[in-house]
């Protein structure tokens, strides 16, 4: 018999400790999840993907952007489109995910207590909340995740200075937004106020945006938010930003004065492990508030593991599960397989990206000689259908032993497509597979087939010339 209360606590409801929690529970252990009764399910669920995917659903129904090909350019679902119009759906989602995580926790009988927990010792969590108590368990997985850094030069006002998670509190839609840094949550963020008609300014101080990215996908994003009257100014870092009754005005170093009603900071997250005591469990985190685990999610306290946002890269809601799981696996001695190295990245920018494998980049610097195989939309009858011409699938494969090495997407459906390659590379498959197996018409999944015979005739072309 254990000493402790609980053989599991789990601090943080997020992706990454709910998944944890529920493994445990799943193999018959006692488990806790502390979190504060207004954020169960995390930042994932509250504040951060559910909310701006929910965001952008609701953007593109009601401008009716993705139907303007078919039903030109100024066809809309309603006119004049409000923040209420917007946060309807948006709140209808977030309170049904809130009660799914609620669900599952109670169905597998595991303890959901309210409050912010601390170290008191390795073994044992404080925890404030609308009660105080203390519990203890013999492991604790961290899953506390992340909050949005702020430079300390800004005054963030949450009116019309804010970050990414008060952008969700905004009380109109800003006629002109400046957004500061270009990373996917910044330029998701400005593209759903671009396709919302806001004109936008994105300032970044690096040349280029989504580096990890294939450019010529990147090029694609930015041409279409250039249209949407979107200003990039790469390069460029923010000064000052003053705050007037009319509106706010951004300097950056190089002179330059942008007007907008509205400045959102998108400057990266920060660790959620200030309020931990860390020290009282023997963990230190670093700079940025992260936590640093081996290949099971283990801190260098070996019972104490952290999962998700707060031991940093990739930080996705996607990762941020199975390392819950693979974390209470290892905890209660359950075999485990390492989480796969091939990661889709989903951007949820309008329109989207999305990719899996390798990128072009990698693939010269380490030089492995492939082949590209393209796939344009407007060529697909279902492109046609969806009104969508600007879509493409681009494949990337050996021309040494014709293996699938990399897909990456631009356009409607992409962060879904993806998984096609994602499992024909998983399997270690060929370009022949997708250019043999029958797809389903009219769809965008067609689209495997198309650039799959594009590749095989350009290695086809290679081989004929060689000979
Ligand atoms: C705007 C935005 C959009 C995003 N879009 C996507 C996307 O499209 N796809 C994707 O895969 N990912 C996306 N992400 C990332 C995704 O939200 C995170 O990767 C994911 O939420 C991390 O999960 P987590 O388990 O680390 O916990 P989080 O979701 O970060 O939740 C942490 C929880 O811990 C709680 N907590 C903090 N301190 C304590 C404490 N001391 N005691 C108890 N509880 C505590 C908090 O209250 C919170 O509920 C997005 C993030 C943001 C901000």
């Amino acid at each position: 018999m254990s000493e402790h209360d609980y053989d599991l606590i789990v601090l943080g409801s997020g992706p990454g400790g709910q998944k944890a929690a529920i493994a445990a529970a799943k193999l018959g252990r006692h488990v806790a999840v502390v979190d504060r009764h207004d954020m169960v399910g995390g930042v994932c669920v509250n504040t951060g993907t559910i909310p701006s995917k929910t965001l952008r659903e609701a953007v593109l129904y009601l401008t009716g952007m993705s139907q303007r090909e078919l039903y030109g350019a100024s066809y809309r679902v309603k006119q004049d489109i409000t923040i209420a119009d917007l946060m309807a759906r948006t709140q209808h989602v977030i309170g049904r995910e809130v009660e799914v995580v609620r669900a599952q926790l109670l169905r597998n009988h595991v303890e959901l207590v309210d409050g912010i927990g601390r170290f008191v010792d390795p073994h044992t969590i404080a925890v404030e909340g609308r009660a105080r108590t203390t519990i203890s368990a013999d492991y604790v997985v961290i899953a506390t995740g992340t909050t949005p850094a702020r430079p300390s030069e800004v005054d963030f006002d949450e009116a019309r200075v804010l970050d990414s998670d008060e952008i969700l509190a905004l009380d109109t839609i800003p006629g002109s937004l400046v957004v500061v840094g270009a990373g996917v949550i910044g330029i998701e963020y400005a593209s759903m106020f671009a396709a919302l008609g806001s004109r936008v300014t994105v300032v970044e101080q690096r040349e280029r945006m989504l580096e990890f990215c294939d450019p010529e996908v990147v090029e694609s994003l930015k041409f279409h938010l250039r249209d949407l009257a979107v200003t990039f100014r790469f390069g460029e870092k923010v000064v000052d930003v003053a705050v007037k009754d009319s509106g706010t005005v951004t300097t950056l170093a190089s002179g330059k004065r942008i007007p907008a009603e509205a400045v959102m900071y998108s400057a990266g997250r920060q660790g959620m492990t200030g309020s931990l005591d860390l020290d009282k469990a023997g963990l230190t985190a670093d700079r940025r508030g992260r936590l640093s685990v081996d290949p099971h999610y283990r801190t260098p306290v070996e019972h104490i593991y952290a999962v998700g946002d707060v031991i940093g890269f990739p930080a996705l809601a996607a990762t941020s599960m199975d390392q819950g799981r693979l974390a209470a696996y290892h905890a209660f001695g359950e075999p485990v397989h390492e989480l796969g190295s091939l990661q889709p990245i989903g951007i949820y920018t309008i329109p989207e990206i999305s990719y899996c494998g390798a990128t072009e980049a990698e693939l010269t610097t380490s030089a492995v000689p492939y082949e590209i195989g393209t796939a344009r939309y407007r060529e697909l009858a279902r492109g046609q259908i969806a009104g969508d011409s600007y879509g493409m699938l681009k494949l990337l494969v050996s021309t040494t032993d014709r293996k699938l090495l990399g897909v990456h997407v631009f356009g409607t459906g992409a962060t879904d497509l993806v998984h096609i390659g994602q499992a024909v590379m998983g399997c270690g498959g060929t370009v022949d597979y997708l250019v043999d197996a029958v797809f389903n018409y009219p769809t965008l999944s067609e689209a495997y087939k198309v650039a799959a015979l594009d590749a095989t005739n350009k290695i086809r072309a290679l081989d004929r010339f060689s000979m």
